[in-house]
């Protein structure tokens, strides 16, 4: 089976790539390093059932050949981090809309079966808790950059879900909830890997607003094994699943207990959004995932805590 996966460099398709080269599995990248790294996959390059190719999913005659090639796409690469969204809107927009357009198309030229990682943004401010896929999506004004990422990726959706009902190519779409883990960087403004680092910098751990909005954070190796397992099954075709945790934790919390696992006499340092962010920025208060129809089709089940994913963030940043 020869998988390719666009973002594979990236921190999720990273421990994906890994995880399919272990089954014996091949694997196609192309990364365009814009938050992907080279040393996140430099452990797996004398693999020869790997391939890398660092460019951009819109060089299409590229994309056109390593289609060709595999038998399934994983579909990760997009824009990703309220900072990067913030900071690159035309990139945003362009990368995650045009770049699937791209994908989707050749995969249908060529019928390959699609994974399409989306994103729990697309629920946007709902207060719906807990998240089912089949919710209403509330997004804010369009005067709010945050806003034209989860847009964007919810057009990912619909594209998809459109080739699947109009062209019968076979899409399944994974919307990740605040996935985390090793590799994992902080600087599009990710908050465990920030705050694990400024933690162990004795760096003021930055907590934005009052730190009373909370998020459900999943292990990256939960998530590798749910896309693949969504990816083998027949019945996941046409079909939306959260992938996540029901594990909430506030903001605050979450800097207590990384200053208690990192022994840090870092301050807690509590930030204004508009000085964190931009001026009127909005922020989730709370995003909990409804994880039963993930459950129900694959048998998916968080193996990993909390405390034991901070533990492993640790010793990746003290490494
Ligand atoms: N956050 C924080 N300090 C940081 C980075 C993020 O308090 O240094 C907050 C952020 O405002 C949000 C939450 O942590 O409420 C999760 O942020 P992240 O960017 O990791 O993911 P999001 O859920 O916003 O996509």
């Amino acid at each position: 089976m020869v998988s390719l996966i666009t973002g594979g460099a990236g921190f999720v398709g990273s421990h994906l790539t890994e995880s399919l080269l272990k089954k014996g599995h091949k694997v196609i990248i192309v990364d365009n390093l814009s938050t992907g790294k080279l040393e996140n996959i430099k452990h797996l390059r004398d693999n020869p059932d790997l391939s890398v190719h660092i460019d951009t999913i819109l060089n299409e005659p590229l994309m056109t050949e390593l289609i060709q090639e595999c038998d399934v796409v994983y579909h990760l690469a997009a824009a990703v981090g309220v900072r990067l969204i913030i900071e690159n809107p035309v990139e945003t927009i362009e990368t995650n809309i045009i770049g699937t357009e791209i994908v989707l198309k050749l995969a249908n030229r060529y019928k390959k079966r699609t994974l399409i990682a989306s994103t729990s943004e697309v629920y946007g401010k709902s207060d719906n808790i807990p998240f089912q896929e089949d919710n209403d999506s509330v997004f804010g004004p369009t005067i709010k950059s945050r806003w034209s990422y989860a847009c964007s990726k919810a057009i990912d959706e619909f594209l998809g879900l459109a080739y699947y009902h109009e062209k019968k190519l076979p899409i399944i779409i994974a919307r990740l909830f605040n996935t985390v883990g090793p590799r994992q960087t902080g600087r599009y403004g990710m908050v465990v890997p920030n705050f694990v680092q400024q933690a162990l910098l004795k760096h003021p751990i930055t907590v934005f607003g009052d730190g009373k909005q909370s998020r459900c954070f999943t292990n990256v190796s939960d998530v590798v094994w749910g896309l693949q397992e969504l990816m083998k099954k027949e019945e996941a075709i046409g079909q939306v699943f959260n992938i996540g945790t029901g594990d909430e934790i506030t903001i605050e919390d979450l800097a207590k207990l990384v200053k208690e696992m990192t022994e840090s006499d870092s301050e807690i340092q509590y930030i204004p959004y508009d000085e964190a962010y931009v001026s009127g920025f909005e922020d989730m208060r709370r995003r909990v995932p409804d994880i039963t129809k993930i459950s129900n089709y694959i048998g998916y089940s968080p193996q990993i805590d909390l405390r034991t994913t901070i533990q492993q963030i640790i010793e990746y940043y003290k490494k």
